[in-house]
């Protein structure tokens, strides 16, 4: 938990978000600011930085957000059409939250 952190916030119920899912190693939850017709982020537990800060004890939780994106994917009914999962990395990269979190974008057909 980073105290300063707007997702460990989000993941301890200190700031709202709509949720989909929660489990004991991630959560899912709508991006407030949807930039496609389904828009969720899919955001572990614990706090690392982006992906430059994943290591290879981490394969089961980078493992985890997939699976459960490909899940959502399909409850959400955009399995079918088709979707993006993506990580913006650092600021080049487009990232303003720095705790990791994987975009799941569909729902354009
Ligand atoms: P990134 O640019 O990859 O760091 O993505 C951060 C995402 O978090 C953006 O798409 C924002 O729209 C989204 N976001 C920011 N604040 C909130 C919030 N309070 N609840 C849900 N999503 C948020
Ligand atoms: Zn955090």
């Amino acid at each position: 938990m980073e105290k300063d952190c707007l997702f460990c916030q989000i993941i301890r119920g200190k700031k709202p978000a709509d949720f989909l899912h929660r489990d004991e190693f991630l959560v899912v939850f709508k991006d407030i600011y949807p930039q496609a017709p389904v828009h969720l982020l899919i955001v572990p537990r614990r706090h690392i930085r982006s992906v430059n800060q994943v290591s290879e004890q981490d394969g089961d939780i980078i493992a985890r957000m997939i699976l459960k994106g490909k899940e959502v994917a399909k409850e959400e009914g955009v399995a079918e059409s088709g979707y993006k999962l993506l990580f913006n990395v650092e600021r080049g990269g487009g990232q303003v939250i720095f705790h990791l979190h994987l975009h799941l974008l569909g729902g354009w057909r």
